[in-house]
């Protein structure tokens, strides 16, 4: 399987590669030169396979010879260590928790699997180290921290935009040490993003071998499509129509469960639930890609202006406008609704929804009013402890603290500040 890149501007890689260099020569996202769909044999037994089995059948064709299929075996097992249930909240909604690994987040998934990808790939070499460079809005930076803590041979650089992520985010990626450095950034995430990109075709850094651990790359993108056939594998004896909403920022769950969908798996129709940082809701609307800056709001994880992956899903539908309009509709909504939906949904069903997670919800109440005959499933992305300065004011609630965030609130916060593209360039040339 080789990749290319979305710019059309640089040579085609294999997986290896791709996940090593993050973003193609031409600045381009990477995409697969082929989906193959998979058997309908495979679908016929889903129920019967475990997530990891699920799992290899899924990625194996995107991985292709870069990885023996007995390490990469190992590799989903160790990414898969915790449970993916789906919950009841109401009749025909389900929330889909993606939150209960190590960071309780649904990117642990994607940061395991890359690490554990990286790692494999620098087994033999001793002195050329990888650095891992990861713009963060709030989740990405803990799951990366946590997934490559330790790995031998990466050096992990997280930008964090100042004051913007939670008090536990921040704990999570400023105190584990060892290979992990927390860079606090005196500006918004998409500053953040706009230095990790810059690094990247910095000529003067290249030496430092830099990768990214964003959803632009492949080896944190592509393993988000487990959770939509974790979720079909659940329902699929109620054999109703599935709709699945999605809580989005950058874009990449969304475009992994559509990735899921061209491999055969049978999604009705996504819906992208946004906070008011609406660039591609206002795109379904009006047809104009019209990126802004970012506007920080109560589930500050999708607080994204321009958000990398919606070129992949663009890609994905090339050739059908009116497929992609039948599979997908995007929604915005302020904090206030968020709040008004995380009251109502303990309200009435006494299911504890972080505000990611009631962005999705309100988004696939949006869709469903119109197809009742479906089930609609909404992604829960992170656990409500890790937005407790919202969670606990407004549900009114005190809320358990689970072992795995214990473990860092007694942790002193290490970072530097910066506040310019040369603060990062001059950090990264005189790392040792
Ligand atoms: C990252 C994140 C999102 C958005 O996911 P994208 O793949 O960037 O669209 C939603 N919720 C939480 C809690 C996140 O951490």
């Amino acid at each position: 399987m080789k990749y290319y890149s979305l710019n059309h501007n640089a040579p085609k890689v294999a997986f290896q590669e791709a996940v090593i260099q993050g973003l193609a020569q031409d600045k381009g996202l990477y995409f697969p030169e082929q989906i193959i769909p998979l058997s309908e044999a495979f679908f016929d037994s889903i129920e019967q396979r475990s997530n990891a089995e699920i799992a290899f059948e899924v990625i194996q064709q995107f991985v292709g010879d870069a990885i023996p299929n007995s390490v990469l075996k190992t590799i989903i097992e160790d990414t898969l260590c915790f449970d993916f249930p789906l919950v009841e909240v109401e009749q025909n909604i389900y929330a889909l928790e993606l939150y209960h690994g190590p960071t309780m987040a649904f990117k642990d998934v994607g940061a395991r699997f890359m690490a554990r990808c990286l790692a494999y790939f620098n087994k033999d070499k001793n002195d050329n180290k990888n650095t891992v460079l990861v713009a963060t809005s709030g989740d990405t930076g803990g799951a990366v921290a946590s997934g490559f803590l330790g790995v031998s041979g990466v050096e992990v650089v997280i930008l964090y935009p100042s004051g913007k992520v939670s008090d536990i985010q921040e704990r999570q990626l400023t105190t584990l040490g060892q290979n992990i450095t927390a860079l606090e950034v005196d500006g918004f995430f998409d500053d953040c993003q706009d230095m990790v990109k810059k690094a990247f075709l910095d000529e003067d850094l290249k030496h430092k071998n830099l990768t990214s651990a964003n959803s632009i790359n492949i080896a944190r993108w592509l393993p988000q499509m487990f959770y939509f056939f974790f979720a079909y594998k659940a329902l699929k004896k109620q054999n109703k129509p599935l709709v699945i909403a999605c809580p989005s920022g950058n874009f990449g769950n969304i475009c992994a469960g559509i990735m899921a969908k061209k491999l055969g798996l049978p999604i009705a129709h996504f819906v992208a639930a946004t906070n008011v940082n609406d660039t591609v809701p206002r795109f379904l609307e009006n047809g104009k890609y019209d990126p802004k800056p970012s506007i920080a709001t109560i589930s500050n994880a999708m607080d994204v202006g321009n958000p990398s992956n919606f070129i992949r899903i663009q890609e994905l539908y090339a050739n059908d406008l009116k497929a992609f309009e039948n599979d997908f509709s995007a929604f915005a909504f302020t904090d206030e609704a968020t709040q008004e939906a995380m009251k109502s949904i303990y309200k009435n069903n006494q299911y504890i929804a972080e505000p990611h997670g009631a962005v999705g919800y309100l988004g696939l109440k949006k869709v469903l009013k119109n197809s009742e005959n479906s089930i609609g499933v909404f992604l829960e992305t992170a656990h409500p402890i890790k937005f407790l300065d919202i969670v606990t004011p407004v549900l009114n609630i005190q809320l358990q603290v689970p072992k795995q965030i214990e473990s860092v609130l007694n942790k002193e916060k290490v970072s530097i500040k910066i506040s310019s593209y040369e603060d990062l360039k001059t950090f990264l040339i005189n790392q040792n």
